[in-house]
């Protein structure tokens, strides 16, 4: 009942409560209140034990920007309503030296971004509130390790000095009482701790810090709400294309103390194994400490295993937790806790980020427990984790021999799949450096901070001395499903020196090594890598391979994509090779031969390269009577690879001069094959030349000047077809004309093909059937496909050329400005990596249209790279595709899109 009183509107509600059971907010309201915030309200509403609190939704983050700067006006009344009510639950009183509460302020968006946008503890503290605290809980030391803390917090985070000025403070006082960890300083010398860190305060910052709690907080919330737009986070979103967010909500949550002793501390954990999938809690946690220390990689903390033995109470009540939070959000959980004086309270949950082999043996699990169903399944599994059981391991051989040779110096944490090598870098911009110049680099830090993401991108492997499987470094890289070894103790590295001393041995910069991220170790050399088990199992057929679990979990997925996905998945491939291994993927089909590609094998290219020269139409029939044998054993081999699957055949698509040396060298090696002169070479080779090769003479306009080629080529595939379905092997060639613009091209080349191909059959007395098509890449194409419908049977869109030509961007030469235009968001994404939705999409979707408008059963696929890239392939399928086709490698990851396409 909502009584209308005198004002006309009611404020919006910018502030949820939680806690005492009960929470305004729930689960599914991520875009307003942040996963956090979300997940604490939720987590309040079913009964786990959560310190009380309330949410600043994310529309105040998103106004703030809107409005430089600025916050709603009716947002302080909603905040003072708020504390007022925690304060109440609590039974403390914000700022009161008598009964004080303290507060911890954290940010988080409606995705999680860790480590990337800060958290200030026990706000609310201050000389006289901490004497009170100290007289409330009796615990000196935890007063002033809270004191010193918050300073620390609230200097770094909302005023921006730098943490280490603080850190150089603390040292010196260790140094003098002979410390070593933190935990081990008196409460007299944390005391000591708080007066260094005022001084250090008041020199960088220019005054005295605030006492006041309220004020306090404002400037929490501001540094919060000002976080979301710092350089590391706008990054992070960049590299993550976490896009359209509307900003981070703000939780301002009453402190659960770890620092209170022996009986107290805190910990992240994993309802299941973030790594390996193992269905057993993993986590890790530290006795005496509160959160940032865990996340922070300062002492290595000790497994959940050993929390058993030391509480087995606690221990008991988590697992607990960890149960019921499985079965609530039915997926695996990454959580934080903390412990105080032997209370338990949750902090934290998330859905946990997983390496691609825990991705996939968690929803295969899940789906035998009962928890979810295929179909969840296979929307838990991104195209990313599928193909992290195709990375490369060591390869075994020579990783034993580096073993025996006694080159595996150190064992840290594995935090990240998969193997690596390359030359170690120090520092993340050096990362970055080397890794331009096409080296593989490692990354080798104490520990890694979200200063250093661009070179945790960049390198092949991350390894870090400090720090646990929960580390910035191990977290950030099991999201990128990137190689990571974290908590290698023994390494000492020396930053100055830029080398890593370790067992009497010295790695210098830039020296290579290895890196197992399945079993942690290091090793001194480049160690060489080698396939999947998967890949061994599906592709190679060995047989042990093949009953590896993740080589049957694999088959699983692949058979429950079968189950759902609408549209045909094909490979791209040029060789008999290429299209046996996609086959084993379960292609269905080929949707791009380029046979091109056959021409630059051994003795071909001389063959090409007399019909080049040749002056004559006699001349030019000669040498391309050679190519054909050549390409007859091609399209044989692919025919039979496919097994009655469509094979798209392209006709010759590059200008002639790529087939043509350039320097002095090469002519004149071709002027003495070709029984000829260099200079009449070099004369042949500049009448070739063009100004903007890619727009010139090629594809189609090529056969139409020499239809001589096309004949030979068609003559080879149908020949090679009848050869085939002679073994009463199905054979389905779809021959396709590449590069028209114009209706004329394609009916002129048509009339050639139909002419040729009839011509072969009913000499070979042959029923074969074929089909005759083309490839849509050039965007006035699409916009006449209804009358190039008339006479194509197909279209194939070449979404690489169809890119290049709608955005006039070169694809060879992107590089240049890309970087720029995705800083500037000009882009969101590489229009080459990931289908412009908005512009080439709607070519291709016009394309189609306006084709199946002629010709009602007109097959349409697409052949770019965008076949294999899970966001195209949803787009592709939505728009009613009959078939996309990508690389062997991809196939898996397109299927698996394409099931996530139908059950969207
Ligand atoms: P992040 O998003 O970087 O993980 P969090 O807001 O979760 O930041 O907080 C950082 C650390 O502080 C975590 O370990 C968290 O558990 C701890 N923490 C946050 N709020 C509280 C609180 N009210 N009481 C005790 N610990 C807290
Ligand atoms: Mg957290
Ligand atoms: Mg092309």
């Amino acid at each position: 009942m909502v009584k209308k009183s005198g004002k006309s509107k009611s404020a919006k509600k910018y502030v949820y409560f939680f806690g005492n059971g009960k929470a305004e907010g729930k689960a599914s309201m991520k875009d307003l209140l942040g996963g956090k915030g979300a997940n604490l309200a939720e987590m309040s509403s079913i009964g786990v034990p959560v310190p009380a609190g309330f949410t600043i939704s994310t529309d105040v983050c998103e106004y703030y920007y809107k409005h430089g700067k600025k916050k709603p006006s009716v947002l302080q009344k909603q905040i003072d309503d708020n504390i007022k009510k925690l304060e109440k639950s609590m039974g403390a009183k914000l700022g009161d030296p008598k009964n004080p509460l303290l507060v911890s302020v954290r940010s988080g968006a409606a995705v999680s971004m860790p480590g990337m946008m800060d958290t200030v503890l026990n706000l609310g503290i201050n000389d006289e509130v901490v004497e009170g605290l100290i007289a409330k809980t009796k615990n000196e030391r935890m007063g002033w390790d809270s004191y010193r803390r918050f300073i620390n917090m609230f200097g770094d985070v909302c005023m921006g000095v730098d943490h280490d000025y603080f850190e150089e403070a603390l040292s010196k006082i260790k140094k003098k009482y002979k410390k070593k960890l933190d935990t081990e300083l008196t409460a007299s010398e944390l005391k000591e701790v708080v007066e260094a860190y005022k001084k250090v305060y008041k020199k960088y910052v220019g005054k005295n810090f605030p006492t006041d709690a309220k004020v306090q907080l404002g400037h929490a919330v501001n540094a919060v709400i000002g976080s979301w737009n710092i350089d590391r986070a706008i990054a992070y979103r960049r590299i993550n294309k976490l896009l359209g967010l509307k900003g981070t909500a703000v939780n301002v949550q009453a402190m659960a103390y770890g620092n209170m002793g022996d009986n107290s501390g805190t910990g992240v954990a994993f309802t299941r194994n973030p790594a390996n999938g193992e269905n057993e809690f993993y986590g890790e946690y530290l006795i005496n400490a509160q959160g940032e220390d865990v996340v922070a990689g300062i002492r290595t903390p000790e497994l959940l295993s050993k929390l058993k033995k030391q509480m087995p109470k606690i221990y008991k009540q988590l697992n607990d937790i960890r149960i019921k939070l499985e079965k609530h959000y039915k997926d695996m959980q990454d959580v934080e806790f903390t412990i105080q004086e032997g209370k338990l309270y949750m902090l934290q949950t998330r859905t946990g980020k997983r390496t691609g082999m825990a991705a996939v043996k968690i929803a295969v699990d899940m789906v035998k427990e009962g928890l979810i169903d295929d179909k969840t399944a296979l929307q838990r599994i991104e195209g990313d984790h599928l193909n992290q059981l195709l990375f490369p391991i060591f390869d075994p051989k020579a990783k034993t021999a580096a073993v025996s040779a006694k080159k595996c110096v150190a064992k840290g944490l594995p935090a990240g799949p998969g193997a690596a090598y390359g030359a170690v870098c120090f520092t993340a911009d050096d990362a970055v450096k080397v890794a331009k110049t096409g080296k593989k680099v490692i990354l080798v830090r104490k520990e890694t901070s979200p200063e250093d993401v661009s070179g945790m991108w960049a390198a092949e492997a991350i390894l870090t001395s400090t720090g646990g499987m929960t580390s910035h470094a191990a977290v950030v890289a099991r999201g990128w499903g990137k190689c990571c070894v974290v908590g290698c103790g023994v390494l000492e590295i020396n930053n100055a020196k830029k080398q890593i001393e370790v067992g009497g041995k010295i790695i210098k910069n830039h020296e290579f090594i290895s890196v197992d991220g399945t079993s942690g170790e290091v090793i001194l050399g480049a160690v060489a890598t080698s396939a999947s088990p998967v890949v061994l199992g599906i592709i190679d057929g060995n047989k042990k391979a093949a009953n590896h679990p993740f080589c049957k979990m694999f088959k699983e997925i692949m058979k429950w994509s079968d189950k759902y996905r609408k549209i045909n998945v094909r490979t791209n491939a040029d060789s008999p090779k290429d299209a046996a291994n996609a086959i084993a993927f379960g292609a269905e089909g080929i949707g791009l031969t380029r046979t091109e590609h056959m021409f630059f094998e051994g003795d071909r290219i001389w063959a090409i390269r007399e019909m080049i020269l040749a002056s004559d139409l006699a001349g030019r029939e000669k040498a391309l009577k050679k190519l054909l044998p050549y390409q007859r054993k091609d399209f044989e081999g692919i025919f039979k690879a496919m097994k009655g699957f469509p094979v798209t055949i392209r006709l010759l698509d590059p200008p002639l001069h790529e087939f043509l040396p350039n320097d002095d060298s090469g002519q004149k090696e071709m002027a003495k094959r070709l029984k000829t002169t260099a200079a009449l070479v070099k004369t042949k080779v500049a009448s070739l030349h063009e100004m903007n090769p890619m727009l010139g003479h090629r594809g189609c306009r090529l056969s139409i000047t020499y239809p001589e080629i096309c004949r030979m080529q068609v003559t080879a595939i149908i020949e090679a077809a009848c050869n085939v379905a002679k073994n009463k092997i199905k054979v389905l060639p779809e021959i396709m004309i590449p590069l028209i613009g114009t209706k004329q091209e394609y009916d002129i080349l048509e009339e050639v093909v139909r002419k040729t191909a009839d011509a072969v059959i009913k000499a070979r007395k042959s029923k074969i059937k074929y089909m005759v098509g083309t490839m849509m890449e050039i965007p006035r194409a699409t916009l006449v496909a209804d009358t190039v419908a008339e006479k194509a049977e197909f279209f194939s869109f070449g979404t690489n050329d169809l890119t290049q030509m709608t955005f006039g961007y070169s694809r060879d030469d992107i590089g240049s400005f890309l970087p720029e235009y995705l800083d500037a968001k000009v882009l969101n994404v590489d229009p080459f990596a990931s289908i412009d939705q908005e512009g080439v999409g709607q070519l291709v979707k016009c394309g189609l249209e306006l084709g199946r408008k002629t010709r009602k059963d007109l097959k349409v696929g697409v052949c770019g790279e965008h076949g294999g890239d899970p966001d195209s392939v949803k787009f592709f399928a939505g728009i009613g595709l009959n078939y996309v086709s990508c690389s062997p490698f991809r196939v898996p990851i397109a299927k698996l899109a394409a099931a996530q396409a139908a059950l969207a």
